[in-house]
């Protein structure tokens, strides 16, 4: 195998022409690609490669899912050093929502024609605060996933299909979310032991303990529950710790099936942090990661890059593979990202067209699996879900607010 600084662009190429054919990247060969990366003319290559895995397997189709992002609560036992989204209960903007305030968001979300309630919240916050420990006491609930479940209940039967991202949660309280959830997700960000060592990002964050973050993803797997993954890109991980991260995400669902997307992050610092110092990946090479996992991945799977953090270069990430823009709000801010405001869907819907493509509205589920895989959703969650796509699986026009 030559050393990445003697890849050349028409080796590069072949490789990865050889992978397209193939359905996928070999891990050697991902290990050579992502030590070009940085190499414009690499980077392009592993790029057309990409896009065009991508419309082999999903033509000029890009997805995306209208939603309201509910942060039921900013409180988290962990510290990573890159959130601002995690608040201690004595800060002024700490924040757990009622339930009134649940069906609130709802109602808004409905009026502008958002069908997803994304509910993302902070990990285990009753083992580490007493004040949030009696908060749920006097409402009767021991833990937040327990609340979880009615907050879920609240917007499903409000009318919105509930996608739940709450850190790790366990198998009995993934089944007690099902009724009430179309899918449910963790990012599995990195494999990395290392960036849980001293000095690392994830030293004061047990949740993100690379074991506990795969188990949770092999349960989810065993319950059949459509997951979303997905990688955290410039948080300190090396190369060779983010390809093995895309196949530890590839195995799984080669496992079980079950990986509905697979997100790809680019961390962004923030005022405020321990990181606010460190240096992101630029857009370019954020994009070639995008094509990397693309052709990791292979043609089938689902690969989302959030538009709103690298808002200068959607047609770039276009161009590199992914079909997926994931869920995008016209109603409420990303919380976990919000200096980066959304772009409006009619923007989306111009720039994605423009690129060649065609944008599509999904649910929080894909159409593969709402359609070829009923056993995965509870029947009222499916039923529900039916309701309001076409015969293809997607949004049915008549229910699009105007984009
Ligand atoms: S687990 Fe999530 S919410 Fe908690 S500190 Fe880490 S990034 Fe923030």
């Amino acid at each position: 195998m030559p050393a990445a600084s003697s890849l050349s662009r028409a080796d590069a190429e072949r490789r990865v022409a050889a992978a397209v054919d193939a359905g996928g990247l070999e891990r050697a060969e991902a290990l050579l690609l992502a030590a070009g990366l940085d190499d414009a003319g690499i980077r392009d290559a592993v790029r057309e490669g990409a896009l065009e895995s991508k419309r082999r397997g999903k033509g000029d189709l890009v997805s995306f899912s209208r939603n309201v992002f509910i942060p039921l609560t900013n409180l988290c036992r962990d510290r990573c050093s890159y959130c601002t989204f995690a608040k201690p209960p004595d800060s002024p903007e700490a924040r757990t929502y009622s339930l009134e305030e649940v069906a609130e968001v709802v109602r808004g979300g409905l009026a502008t024609g958002c069908i997803e309630a994304l509910f993302c919240l902070g990990d285990k916050p009753e083992v580490a605060y007493r004040e949030h420990r009696d908060w749920l006491e006097q409402r009767g609930y021991r833990t937040t996933p327990e609340y979880l479940v009615e907050a879920c209940r609240v917007a499903f039967e409000g009318g919105m299909l509930p996608h739940t991202n709450a850190g790790i949660l366990s198998s009995d309280e993934m089944q007690a979310l099902r009724p009430w959830n179309a899918s449910m997700g963790l990012m599995l960000e990195s494999t990395s032991e290392r960036l849980c060592a001293k000095g690392g990002p994830h030293f004061h964050a047990p949740d993100k303990k690379p074991e506990a973050r795969l188990r949770m993803h092999r349960e989810a797997g065993e319950l059949g529950i459509p997951f979303t993954s997905g990688i955290l890109l410039g948080i300190g991980e090396t190369d060779e710790e983010r390809v093995d991260t895309l196949f530890a995400i590839r195995e799984l669902d080669e496992q079980y099936g079950h990986i509905q997307e697979c997100i790809v992050q680019p961390f962004h610092p923030k005022p405020g942090t321990g990181m606010r110092a460190e240096t992101p990946l630029d857009d370019a090479r954020v994009a070639g990661w995008v094509a990397l996992t693309r052709l990791v991945l292979g043609p089938q799977r689902n690969v989302q890059a959030p538009p709103n953090l690298a808002p200068d270069v959607l047609e770039t990430l276009l161009d590199s593979g992914l079909n997926d823009w994931g869920g995008v709000s016209p109603v409420t801010l990303d919380f976990i990202n919000p200096e980066a405001p959304w772009p409006t869907l009619v923007e989306l819907r111009r720039r994605t067209e423009a690129a060649g493509h065609r944008l599509v509205e999904r649910l929080p589920v894909y159409p593969e699996d709402l359609l070829g895989r009923p056993e995965r959703f509870d029947p009222a969650v499916r039923q529900a879900a039916l309701q309001r796509v076409d015969e293809a699986g997607w949004v049915r026009p008549n229910q699009e607010a105007a984009a």
